[in-house]
């Protein structure tokens, strides 16, 4: 287990990372959805996750763990925090990052619902070359639903354009089919990005499940499933998801959580 500002998820986190740093405290997307109040609030009950602040010598501390954890596993930016949120714009705390993990070649993942803002860092993330994926949330298609339900995050289409155009600069892209509140929307998801996503991660939606309507998830499985076979993507199930096979058989590359993560390479 690695403890400080690179830490080793736990629970279902780890099945997108071994390793992770989240830049800062809180994230004002807004999403109803969101696992991170009930999870922070049972250890400060004042705990308000729109409030995103600094973390304490966030900089500092980061470039002294970054230079004894050289050619490290794979570290997702970020888990309790979206790294293009607001504050972001004015501080680019998640350049400063980029910039001390590239330089001390440490293999990185990006998950956003950023949307365009991640764009400001392509620079800076083509200097990793292969050593790095940007990813985002996709969770909605239709526009509507997704603002009602993320109200402060980029919309669907700017996400998916917004990883068309790291795909079309030679950047692995990649996209997070979780939570899913309807698989029609994540469908259309699948569909709507052929051609500029290198690999998916398929879950469903645990925490708030009773506030949405009930889903048949092994329906779900075979049909996501069968899709991304069909087109030849690569592809992760969920292990919360999995429960749901059944009879139906999953192939290990699909439920090895590790295959596609990056190590660095010179
Ligand atoms: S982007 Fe993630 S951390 Fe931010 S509010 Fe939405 S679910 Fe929570």
């Amino acid at each position: 287990m690695t403890k400080g500002l690179i830490y080793t998820p736990g629970g279902k986190a780890r099945e997108y990372s071994p390793l992770a740093i989240n830049i800062y405290k809180g994230c004002d997307h807004g999403c109803e959805y969101c696992y991170v109040t009930p999870m922070m609030t049972r250890f400060n009950d004042k705990y308000v996750h729109e409030n995103v602040a600094e973390r304490e010598n966030y900089i500092n501390a980061l470039q002294k763990e970054a230079t004894k954890k050289q050619k490290c596993e794979q570290v997702l930016l970020s888990f309790t925090t979206d790294p293009y949120n607001k504050l972001d714009d004015e501080l680019e705390l998640t350049r400063k990052t980029l910039d001390i993990l590239q330089r001390n070649k440490i293999p990185t993942a990006i998950l956003t619902k950023g949307g365009y803002r991640a764009l400001r860092d392509m620079d800076i993330i083509e200097k990793f070359g292969k050593n790095i994926k940007v990813g985002a949330s996709l969770t909605f298609y239709d526009e509507m639903k997704s603002a009602k339900i993320e109200p402060h995050a980029a919309l669907p289409m700017e996400r998916l354009d917004m990883l068309r155009q790291f795909h079309n600069n030679g950047i692995k892209t990649w996209a997070s089919l979780e939570p899913v509140i309807d698989p029609a929307e994540t469908m259309e998801l699948i569909s709507a990005t052929a051609g500029f996503i290198d690999e998916y991660r398929v879950g469903k939606i645990n925490h708030m499940e009773k506030n949405y309507p009930e889903i048949n998830w092994h329906l779900f499985l075979k049909n996501v499933v069968k899709v991304l076979r069909i087109s030849r993507r690569k592809f992760y199930v969920k292990e919360d998801l999995r429960k749901f096979a059944n009879a139906f058989e999953l192939k290990p590359e699909e439920t090895n959580m590790d295959l596609y993560n990056l190590s660095w390479n010179d």
